[in-house]
């Protein structure tokens, strides 16, 4: 159990849900992780429970010069960064005539920018040093197809998905893996404002929509943000060195259903 064995990351939005996970994997893994999250207060009580392998760090996103801390904390922390995840992200739903400009603007930022500006600065660091890391973005099942109330979402991780390919064709010359995860849907503290998007829209009880859809995946049931720590660490060993500019599906086959 000890695939990223002195392996040093930093996941971004990991104070909870999947991002906290992974983070949990990688030290079972034998890796030190830095857990940056604009939510400060939940990322050390995390890294609390993780133990000495991992340290908070508040950042938010959408700051260039929040990413620039965060970076260099984690490097001063750890003396380098070997693994990326661009995990943080939020969701929003409203049909196309009832999204707000600053919606769009918050989910881009977040979603988009947030991925591509902490790439830029982990990769800078990356490629100064020599380190030959690898850089997992996550995309989504919406990255890969509409749904009718989710266009602002689907079109932010449709992006991350194109910046997975365009940076992992650039980065793969310093021998930085670019790649990417597409989970389905995945049970979490996210799907408490997933419902509440689709009762104010589809007028559905509270836990309703998580039901439906649930029952709708071909593998029988809704992810875990256990069912994805697998790929996660794949991509960050160096088994998948020769994988470069891909997005996974980790879906319980819910995208070919
Ligand atoms: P979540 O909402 O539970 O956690 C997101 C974390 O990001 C939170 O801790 C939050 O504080 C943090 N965050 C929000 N804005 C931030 C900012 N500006 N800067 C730094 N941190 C910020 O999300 P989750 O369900 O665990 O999803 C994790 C990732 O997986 C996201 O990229 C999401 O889009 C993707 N995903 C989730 C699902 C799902 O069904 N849960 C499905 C497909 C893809």
């Amino acid at each position: 159990m000890t695939r990223l064995a002195g392996k040093t990351a930093l996941i971004t939005g990991a104070a909870r849900g999947i991002g906290l996970a992974f983070a949990q994997a990688y030290v079972r893994q034998g890796a030190r992780v830095a857990i940056g999250d604009i939510d400060i207060d939940r990322a050390r009580d995390a890294a609390a429970a993780i133990g000495s392998s991992a340290f908070a760090v508040e950042m938010d996103v959408t700051d260039q010069d929040s990413i620039a801390g965060a970076v260099a904390a984690t490097i001063a922390t750890f003396g380098q960064i070997d693994i990326l995840i661009n995990n943080a992200a939020i969701f929003t739903a409203a049909p196309i005539v009832e999204i707000t400009r600053a919606d769009y603007d918050k989910v881009f930022a977040i979603n988009v920018a947030g991925t591509l500006f902490t790439m830029q600065a982990v990769a800078d660091h990356m490629i100064k040093q020599g380190i030959r890391g690898k850089i997992i973005n996550m995309a989504s099942q919406a990255g890969r197809r509409g749904e009718p109330l989710v266009g602002v979402y689907c079109a932010s991780k449709a992006a991350v998905i194109s910046l997975t390919q365009s940076a992992g064709l650039n980065l793969i010359q310093h021998g930085i893996n670019v790649n990417a995860i597409a989970p389905g849907v995945v049970d979490g503290e996210h799907w408490d404002g997933v419902d509440a998007f689709f009762a104010k829209y589809e007028g559905k009880a509270p836990g309703q929509k998580k039901k439906e859809v649930g029952e709708a995946v071909p593998y029988g049931r809704m992810g875990t943000a256990d069912d994805l720590t697998g790929m996660a660490i794949f991509l960050a060993s160096e088994e998948a060195a020769y994988v470069v500019a891909q997005t996974y599906n980790v879906d319980g086959g819910n995208w070919m259903s």
